[in-house]
């Protein structure tokens, strides 16, 4: 298979050992993209650079590999691709953003402003003011963030289990300001959204499987990738794993990663498999490798509703 043929993934962003709802999520972009002849790929989405570490994504790949899903080529790392997140940047149209967040929530309590929408503030500014605004952050020691100037409030995706889903699009970030690190090489945090699409792109993914947390950043991705001239891939989002109050998954609920459910004796991986499987509909327990669901893996089948845990195995 050519590097660029069609292929799934999972992301996972680097910042502690992944639980029953990032490995649900994992096996369902491995079961994904394997029942349907893609490759499938790893990328570990670091460019959040104080919350990340190479030592939890090590582990992270560990813990994948633990449960026995397998991936092709080398994982990519987003700290190693701001060269191409700056390329695409310059393609895209852009502005200065130089509001703080204490700006844009003051702004955006305003009547008829949408909650958490970048009231546009900075969109229309002239070159004085950008100059003015810019030396006065330099003052600071911070640095403009960089939004799209986007020329669309919504876009339409479909997504295999949501169906036609339209979602807003404003003036998102794509570089974030504030405060350089203090080493000049290494430069601003990427924006999730402008990576997300530029890697996904690179990497010939067609087909995106994540929680459905992600569905709202969905059309903003999409009409980025429309705006730089990428095919919009296919996209799948996936039901959460919630706890028995109906909240997700989160380290707080106790015993939840791989690592420890494995370390209660006599628990094995299988076990973990047989629970997952359990959570995806199978009505067999003779599942002992995500190979064996592979087997039986019918997506139309998956259940559209989250998956509460109660905590047993
Ligand atoms: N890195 C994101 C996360 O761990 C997932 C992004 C994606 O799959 O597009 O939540």
């Amino acid at each position: 298979m050519d590097s660029l043929s069609p292929a799934g993934r999972y992301a996972p962003s680097p910042s502690g050992d992944l639980h029953l709802g990032n490995l649900r999520t994992a096996l369902l972009a491995w079961l994904y993209a394997r029942s349907s002849g893609r490759r499938f790929l790893v990328r570990v989405e670091d460019i959040d650079t104080q919350r990340s570490s190479r030592e939890s994504a090590r582990r992270q790949l560990e813990d994948l590999a633990t449960l026995g899903l397998d991936w092709d080529g080398e994982v990519i790392y987003q700290q190693d691709r701001y060269a191409a997140y700056e390329e695409a940047l310059a393609q895209l149209p852009s502005y200065e953003c130089y509001c703080s967040r204490k700006d844009i929530q003051e702004t955006s309590r305003a009547p008829h402003a949408i909650p958490g929408q970048y009231p546009g503030t900075c969109r229309a500014l002239g070159d004085d003011e950008r100059a003015a605004k810019r030396a006065e952050l330099a003052a600071q020691n911070r640095v403009p963030a960089i939004r799209l100037r986007a020329d669309a409030s919504s876009f339409t995706i479909h997504d295999a289990l949501a169906g036609e889903y339209t979602g807003e699009v404003d003036d998102f970030i794509l570089r974030r300001g504030g405060q350089p690190p203090a080493d000049p090489n290494q430069g601003m945090d990427w924006a999730y959204n402008l990576a997300v699409v530029v890697d996904d792109a690179f990497q010939g993914v067609d087909q995106v499987v994540r929680g459905d947390d992600l569905l709202s950043s969905a059309p903003r991705q999409a009409y980025l990738a429309h705006l730089l001239g990428f095919p919009e891939p296919e996209f799948v989002h996936v039901p959460l794993v919630l706890n028995s109050e109906g909240v997700r998954l989160s380290k707080r609920d106790g015993a939840v990663t791989l690592r420890q459910l494995l370390a209660e004796p006599g628990r094995e991986v299988g076990d973990i498999i047989r629970l997952l499987a359990r959570s995806l509909g199978y009505d067999t327990e003779e599942l002992y490798t995500p190979t064996d669901l592979l087997k039986r893996f019918k997506p139309d089948k998956l259940s559209r509703e989250p998956y509460v845990w109660d905590g047993t195995v």
